[in-house]
């Protein structure tokens, strides 16, 4: 699939730290997630206790990890920083958690990927603050428990549905995370290029904006590739004409579609005549793997109306086939 677009993170990508937004005021879009955290933070604060668990959930590159850190700053508590899959064993947990200070914020990314070993003793660390750890093997095996600095969990995750329910119902602060709207992504490059010091105008920074696929990390990405455009080609300013040819010759569309999305639309319309079909066949004839196209591919198109989810498999919507410029179909042209 073209790196360019796909949702997470890549090599490269380094240079985004220096695009992260480091308040709450300064981050931008996700209205209705940031009036209720202002509240939650602020009255932890206040009480001087550790915030409540809270589970951020939503497609990637939407700004989870951009949120976690923006919660530990305003909370003015430290920061740690892991994954599910990362996390082997439950001594590993243990280690991470026996380290925390109080009130601090553990960003634990992936989370639906924990080891169900790891989960176990992650339940009794959330709810009680404590760990029970087993010593010891066969008869001679007992447990102990240890005692806890009170912390935050702040957990990721891109696939709510694959958290088993004790998990799930152990955060206190659920979070939706949504696609961005132009609007807001338009204010994330005007903001990002500023930084770059290679300014956008209104009307390039929106160009980019529309074909950023409503994922402030790949607005970031492309930002920076129009603004080597503008550099070399340009005379440092983001313009619309720059931004559409820069953007055209690095394979995305108009809609902000990229080769691998086009492959996938095609598929569908030209094996299977528009659907519906299993997303495992989809998978296989486009050789990705089935997380990918759901966590990656899907997402976007199926909000943005090229594809409908059917209980019998994925169909392509009318938008599709206007945009593939392809006749739909069993509708009758006028
Ligand atoms: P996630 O953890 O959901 O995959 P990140 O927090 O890593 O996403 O964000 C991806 C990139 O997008 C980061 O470089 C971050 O700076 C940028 N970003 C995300 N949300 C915003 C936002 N609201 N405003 C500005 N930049 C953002």
């Amino acid at each position: 699939p073209d790196p360019l677009l796909r949702p997470a993170p890549q090599e490269g990508d380094g240079a985004d730290r220096a695009l992260r937004p480091e308040t709450l005021d300064a981050f931008i879009g996700q209205e209705a997630a940031k009036a209720n955290l202002r509240v939650f933070v602020g009255a932890a604060r206040q009480r001087g206790e550790a915030l409540d668990h809270v589970l951020l959930h939503g497609p990637p590159g939407l700004g989870k990890t951009t949120l976690a850190q923006i919660m530990s700053r305003e909370l003015g508590v430290g920061f740690r920083m892991t994954s599910g899959p990362v996390i082997a064993r439950a001594g590993d947990l243990a280690a991470i958690l026996t380290n925390l200070e109080p009130r601090d914020v553990l960003f634990i990314d992936e989370i639906h990927r924990l080891n169900p070993a790891v989960e176990e003793i992650l339940y009794p660390a959330l709810e009680d603050f404590a760990l029970d750890l087993v010593i010891g093997e066969g008869p001679g095996a007992r447990s102990v428990r240890i005692d806890l600095a009170p912390f935050t969990l702040v957990g990721a995750t891109t696939r709510m549905g694959l958290l088993t329910t004790p998990l799930r119902d152990r955060f206190g602060i659920p979070v939706r995370l949504e696609f961005y709207d132009e609007a807001e992504l338009t204010r994330i490059v005007t903001r990002g290029a500023a930084l770059m010091r290679t300014p956008a105008d209104p009307a390039g920074a929106a160009e980019i904006a529309r074909r950023a696929r409503g994922t402030p990390r790949v607005a970031g990405r492309l930002l920076r590739r129009v603004a080597d455009f503008a550099v070399m080609e340009g005379d440092g300013t983001i313009t619309r004409p720059l931004a559409d040819r820069a953007l055209t010759r690095l394979g995305v569309d108009a809609a902000g579609l990229d080769a691998a999305d086009r492959r996938y639309l095609r598929l569908i319309a030209e094996a299977y005549e528009g659907g519906p079909v299993g997303v495992e066949t989809i998978a296989a004839a486009l050789s990705e793997a089935r997380d990918a196209v759901e966590e990656v591919i899907e997402p976007y198109l199926l909000q943005q109306g090229f594809i409908q989810r059917t209980p019998r498999g994925r169909m392509l919507a009318h938008r599709a086939w206007t945009h593939m410029g392809l006749p739909q179909p069993g509708r009758a042209t006028q």
